[in-house]
């Protein structure tokens, strides 16, 4: 990758002062990994440069018809100082899943781990210590300037890094969902399993819904019988019973999540009795009540691992259990954490360690 140098990158002061309490999503390191591709010249020019606005055509494709996708994933400081990404095969895997569904062009896995790896260690420095990370965002969109309706003959693969602490106010604090009964997010033959911002749209005013009626979350059910658990806006969800199995509902209009599917190997690795099979809201209120479900949590690289205390929907809430942490929530998370760190055995070779 061709670098550009930076002209004025931030002081170690004013990084020191950004990234005490950096939150999610505001703050961003001093450099960007770009790589163009056109039809006439495939994927080339590829940069790692200073961040800043791109210069784009009103007429890009993108602003119009929303051809975009996105991955979200995290670089880690763990054990011995080492610098880890954690399955980012997986990732680069998914992105052109999502780039096949939105008729864009794939990028070459290596190409797509190069740019990140690249880009973490021209910006190590903004690697947070102790629970935080960096959050790296690859994205792509359509750039041709052109108003006809047909895939773009050109787009631009960006990876933008932001270094994070805990993603929901509270911590592991359990969060409260909105069951959403009149919207859904994806249907049979859709894009919910690609990740893209056209989703993210489609589910805004859903999530606007959950936060007036005083939950963190959104939870979709399928939008043909509106009966069955999907996940949430932008989570998977899962489910532990009080005979100790665990649920989550299976593949196909969901997205499918790295966490999810590590989660499922962990439960697995702790002889739990595991299911990818659909579960219904009915059942999710009447187990509830009954006390045959005891913990519910999502999970998702930016949260990784979150309790649901309480469910609201129209006409009732229905507490989960005492609704605090669960123990197999707790675990499954403490596993998955200590991984992502270098802590415990790798034994499915997850953690992916960048030479600095
Ligand atoms: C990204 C995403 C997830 C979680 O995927 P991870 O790979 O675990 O981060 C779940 N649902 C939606 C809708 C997503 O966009």
């Amino acid at each position: 990758m061709n670098h550009v140098p930076h002209p004025d990158p931030t002081s170690a002061e004013e990084r020191a002062r950004l990234m005490q309490d950096p939150g999610f999503g505001r703050v961003f390191t001093d450099h960007m990994a770009t790589i163009k591709w056109t039809s006439e010249k495939g994927w080339h020019d590829a940069r790692i440069e200073p961040r800043k606005p791109f210069q784009i055509d009103p007429a890009a494709s993108v602003l119009h018809y929303a051809q975009e996708i996105f991955e979200g994933m995290k670089a880690y400081r763990g054990a011995g100082n080492a610098v880890t990404l954690f399955r980012p095969l997986e990732n680069a895997r998914r992105f052109n899943a999502s780039a096949e569904r939105l008729a864009m062009p794939t990028l070459p896995e290596a190409d797509f781990i190069g740019a990140i790896e690249e880009l973490v260690r021209v910006d190590r420095d903004w690697i947070p210590d102790g629970e935080g990370s960096l959050y790296l965002r690859p994205f792509m969109i359509s750039t041709e300037a052109f108003l006809g309706v047909r895939p773009s003959n050109e787009y631009l693969f960006c990876v933008i890094a932001s270094p994070a602490g805990a993603y929901f106010k509270g911590g592991a604090k359990p969060v409260k969902v909105w069951v959403s009964d009149d919207y859904t997010r994806a249907a049979p033959g859709g894009t919910g399993a690609a990740k893209c911002g056209g989703n993210y749209a489609a589910s805004l005013v859903a999530q606007a819904q959950a936060v007036k009626n005083g939950c963190d979350q959104v939870v979709f059910l399928d939008a043909a019988e509106h009966r069955w658990v999907e996940e949430l806006g932008g989570m998977n969800v899962f489910f532990v019973f009080d005979d100790g199995s665990v649920r989550t509902p299976p593949l196909g209009t969901i997205l499918p999540g790295i966490t999810r599917d590590s989660i499922l190997a962990l439960a697995r690795d702790e002889g739990l009795q595991v299911e990818e099979a659909n579960y219904s809201f009915d059942d999710w209120k009447a187990d509830a009540a009954s006390g045959r479900l005891k913990e519910v949590f999502a999970c998702g690289t930016a949260a990784v691992v979150a309790a649901i205390g309480e469910i609201r929907f129209t006409g009732g809430t229905q507490q989960i259990a005492d609704g605090q942490d669960g123990p197999v929530t707790r675990r499954l998370r403490e596993k998955l954490t200590g991984l992502q760190r270098g802590v415990g055995a790798d034994i499915h070779d997850w953690r992916h360690v960048i030479e600095m």
